[in-house]
């Protein structure tokens, strides 16, 4: 083993050499092929299509001969239900794509293509028809150029993702035949993918665009004709600064006047715009009547805001977003060099926003009191350093664009309003709400996935992700960057990023081009502590050990352990306090198990911290300080990640037999935070002078699984005692998404000792002592979802137990969807039971009895507040005709069950049509499918509450009619649709 380890040293020392070597100087062999593209392109706004003629003007820069250049035909996208993009939305259960109709869907077809003059032949790449390949007449030798000319038609989609429109509203962006990247690694088609950006080549664009006259458009680079649109242009900019100086009332009236004047002056009369964009790798362009044009300066660029009359008002302060991105990027990485600089509202389309050269579309909502609105557009505009004129490959090395970006955006929204609370600007009244601040989101998204092993290797292709994308690209990527910034210093990292942005500006640098940056600019290898971040999944963890002190005639010697917890390893900062507030801080390489580091004070030390400027991505930090810190957390307060927390709150509530009730409750640490967690609750009757508690505590075994959870719970309230131990496993392999396997098991002691609680119809006195294992399996494809659970149960008559039973149950759940409007759901409940059972654990024909007691402090269990007489609770037979308040308060249950549902919900409303079938018998000797009853009728379901109306019964209560208006009121919390 120590000849492997040797033998492993010896080539990391001439690896390390190996890149410190080539680490040095700039990118000489580089290169890059040119583009220039010429395009006119007419807008039929009757047919939502685009007739284009683009001339490409392509030349190869690289040492290799080319024989085929590859295009992108990104609009082919949305052509069906083929396309790799339909199939990974489908299979992410979004079925808005999925049951589209062809009037719907877009694509783009080539008319003819021709390369220096003679026709070329082409195909699309097998599986995939956004990529084609063009097969040249004669090989492209290095330095040559060749000019394609292609007649393409597009068929514009609705807004699906990105290219599309919305009714007169267009967003005309990966559109036109687009050349793929050829770079050091080769070509990169790879298609229009559900997740995962893009890369493009840098050149020349000049576009002309013919349209109806009457629209408003927004593009990349600049307007350079007619005379007549840039005084339209100017126009819309005086009136933008007018609607800005009008009182509310003002420009209400001036706004519906002039959406009458923008209705009137629909005109299919066309113009034809030339715009002119330079060192872009892209164009996009935008088109709506009803912009509102608002403009700004930062230095020698032009700001535009185009704004939907309707949103007006939120975007007030949008173009200075926009002015204080240019400044601090400017500040921060280099100066912003186009001449303008283009904000569109894209109605709300796509959630989100992207990112175009020198142009934006955002989708973004504005939410009172947050803001959301100006990250997106700043987080947009900041796209132009990262990805726009940095044009890395956002497909496969997403970090550098989405993370550098995220890292940038918190960076910018902490500058301006703070680490503490910056997403949220609440009124005074709201003030009790807890501040959120964009980096703590950043690492609750990191932590969420990470604490149940889901990270991923933030470097590899977008499209490659399960479900981290997000997670891993954009937070832990924003972290990684803030620990650079710490390890580094202020003044090195920007120099870091000046440099490598002043090296690669209109280029395209990939992750180890960044990294040789930062070694030459810093004299250091960095390249170990970028492999921990972005190849690994490892963890970062550290924590502080023992802390000794001597006394010396100067002062005291301290030593502090640092201990390496988990795998990852980075610098850590250590930092000692003494008792006069003094502070030393020194850094260790993190390596070892476990770092002794030495400090001389004067004073005694009082606190030891790890990182004590908070910039390291750990996955527990309650273990960095010591003393340890602990903080009493009211009502509505968010985790705390360096901090132990325990949130407490007040209770009251009333109920007949105990009166006002009053009490407590607190929590200790966050279900998918912090181990354990611990809950407890005591509230006590002023009239039964009766004490209700409970306790719970919570494990996670993420070691032993990937999902694994034990619980203890004991719980004395309300007539009720439950002590309950449970073992859960959770697999699949997404967190939030099925395909989901399930299964519990664990043991229950309960006991009821005063049926003044609940009804004596349902539930019977006495000690039940119960083993319990269920499996439960949940699925899903587009048009089928199944939930299926099985569930067995053993009651003992042990110390005491009165009960001695077997019981299973099935349940089977199958919702089917035909089209986009019609699904059916089917639903089969079969049990069986015997021996001597307690009343609540027969089978319930009608509905649930909520067994569980899921909130005894909720929901009562007496009379028209037991579950089966007042209100109902979707489960068990769930024959929602013979509801207590249907049967003279007859609840049919029993040993034996089998019923059947049927729910066919009626498209475009919140009411679905049901039909049940069942019955329950005494035993399997008497059962009698001769005997079965059955109910129908509709409900209004309103997600949280259901409104039931079971209009016919096969078997109503003597004296009435089969068919007759009867209602319920029902909580829909275990939910027949899912
Ligand atoms: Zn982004």
């Amino acid at each position: 083993m120590k000849r492997n380890a040797f033998v492993f040293m010896i080539i990391t020392a001439v690896f390390l050499g190996m890149t410190a070597v080539s680490g040095f100087g700039s990118p000489k062999n580089y290169w890059q092929q040119d583009v220039s593209y010429e395009i006119h392109v007419t807008l039929n706004t009757q047919k939502n299509t685009l007739t284009g003629k683009e001339r490409l003007v392509y030349k190869n820069n690289s040492p290799d001969v080319l024989n085929y250049v590859w295009f992108h035909t990104y609009p082919n996208a949305f052509k069906n239900n083929t396309t790799i993009y339909a199939k990974e939305m489908a299979a992410r259960g979004s079925s808005k794509f999925y049951f589209s109709g062809p009037k719907d869907r877009g694509y783009v077809n080539w008319k003819s293509i021709t390369a220096d003059g003679t026709p070329v032949k082409w195909r699309y790449k097998p599986g995939d028809i956004t990529e084609a390949k063009v097969f040249l007449a004669k090989p492209l030798k290095p330095g040559e150029s060749i000019t394609f000319e292609i007649a393409f038609f597009v068929k514009i989609p609705l807004v699906f993702s990105r290219l599309g429109h919305k009714g007169r509203h267009y967003e005309i962006t990966q559109w036109y035949p687009k050349v793929v990247v050829y770079d050091r690694k080769g070509w990169h088609p790879d298609g229009y993918h559900a997740t995962g950006e893009f890369y493009g080549e840098f050149g020349t664009f000049d576009v002309w665009i013919t349209l109806p006259k009457d629209l408003v458009v927004a593009a990349s680079g600049n307007l350079m004709d007619p005379a007549s649109e840039i005084a339209f242009r100017d126009s819309l900019i005086r009136e933008g600064e007018k609607i800005d100086q009008m009182s509310k009332k003002e420009r209400k009236k001036y706004l519906k006047e002039r959406r009458k004047r923008i209705k009137k002056n629909r005109t299919d009369e066309a113009k034809t715009l030339h715009f002119r964009a330079e060192k872009v790798h892209d164009f996009a362009w935008f088109a709506d009547a009803r912009f509102i044009v608002k403009k700004g300066t930062y230095k020698h660029t032009s700001l535009y805001v185009y704004v939907l009359p309707k949103h007006e008002h939120a975007w007030k302060d949008a173009v200075q977003y926009v002015y204080d991105t240019l400044q601090n990027y400017g500040g921060w990485y280099g100066e912003y060099p186009y001449k303008q600089m283009s904000v569109v509202d894209g109605d709300l389309s796509a959630g989100g926003g992207m990112e175009y050269p020198n142009i934006t579309i955002i989708s973004a909502p504005h939410i009172p009191f947050l803001r959301v609105l100006e990250m997106v557009i700043m987080h947009e505009t900041g796209h132009q350093w990262f990805y726009g004129m940095l044009g890395n490959n956002e497909m496969d090395e997403a970090w550098m664009d989405e993370g550098i970006n995220t890292f940038s955006e918190i960076r910018y929204l902490e500058k301006k309003y703070g680490r503490k609370g910056n997403l949220t600007d609440y009124p005074k009244w709201l003030s009790f709400l807890p501040p959120i601040g964009d980096r703590w989101t950043a690492h609750f998204s990191y932590f969420n996935y990470a604490y149940h092993n889901m990270d991923e290797r933030i470097l590899q292709p977008a499209y490659k992700f399960r479900e981290g994308y997000a997670a891993m690209v954009y937070h832990k990527t924003g972290w990684m960057m803030f620990d650079l910034k710490q390890i580094l210093g202020d003044t090195l990292f920007n120099r870091v990023m000046q440099t490598y942005f002043k090296e690669w500006q209109y280029k395209h640098p990939d992750t180890e081009d960044f990294v040789k940056v930062v070694n030459r600019v810093t004299g250091k290898d960095y390249t170990h502590f970028f492999n921990e971040w972005l190849k690994t999944t490892k963890k970062f963890d550290y924590a502080v050990g023992k802390v000794s002190q001597k006394r010396t005639n100067k002062g005291f010697d301290v030593t502090v352990n640092v201990k390496r917890k988990r795998k990852g390893i980075v610098p850590v900062d250590v930092r000692v306090t003494t008792k006069d507030g003094t502070m030393q801080t020194r850094r260790w390489n993190g390596k070892d198990a476990v770092g002794r580091l030495k400090f001389h004070t004067k004073k005694k030390v009082k606190e030891v911290a790890i990182d004590p400027g908070r910039n390291l991505l750990e996955i527990n930090h309650w273990d960095d300080y010591k003393p340890g810190q602990l903080d009493a957390a009211f009502l509505f307060s968010l985790p705390n990640f360096y901090k132990q927390q325990i949130f407490w709150g007040p209770v009251l509530w009333y109920y007949e037999k105990d009166g006002v009730q009053t009490g407590l409750w607190f929590r200790y640490g966050v279900p998918v935070m912090n181990n354990p967690t611990i809950d407890l609750n005591a509230y006590y009757g002023l009239s039964s002078k009766r004490l209700n508690r409970s306790a719970q505590i919570q494990q996670d075994l993420p070691f032993f699984h990937r999902r694994s959870k034990l619980s203890v719970q004991a719980k004395n309230a309300m007539g009720y005692i439950r002590n309950k131990v449970e073992l859960s496993f959770t697999t699949g392999p997404y967190l939030t998404r099925p395909p989901v396997q399930h299964v519990k098991f664990g043991l229950n002691i309960n006991k009821i000792y005063d049926l003044d609680y609940m009804s004596q119809k349902d539930w019977s006195l006495g000690k039940e002592t119960q083993a319990f294992v269920s499996y439960s399996y949940f699925t899903r494809t587009i048009r089928w979802r199944s939930r299926n659970k099985v569930t067995l149960e053993k009651g003992f008559k042990w110390n005491l137990g009165k009960f001695d039973y077997f019981r299973a149950s099935l349940e089977l759940n199958q919702t089917f969807r035909w089209t986009k409007l019609f699904s059916t759901h089917f639903r089969f409940y079969g049990g069986y039971a015997s021996g001597t059972l307690p009343l609540n654990r027969r089978f319930y024909l009608a509905g649930d009895l909520d067994v569980e007691q899921s909130n005894p402090l909720v929901l009562d269990r007496q009379g028209r507040f037991s579950p089966l007489e007042g209100y109902y609770l979707p489960g068990q037979g769930n024959l929602r005709g013979y509801y207590g308040i249907f049967t003279n308060g007859v609840h049919p249950a029993s040993k034996v069950i089998a019923a059947f549902n049927l729910d066919f919900p009626v498209p475009k409303v919140p009411i679905r049509i049901f039909y049940d079938v069942g019955n329950v018998w005494a035993s399997t000797q008497n059962v009698d499918f001769g005997k079965l009853r059955s109910d129908a009728g509709f409900l209004l379901d309103l997600k949280i509450v259901q409104f039931v109306f079971p209009v016919w019964v096969s078997h109503p209560v003597l004296g009435e009619k089969k068919f007759k208006f009867r209602w319920l009121f029902g909580f829909s919390i275990p939910n027949l649709s899912f």
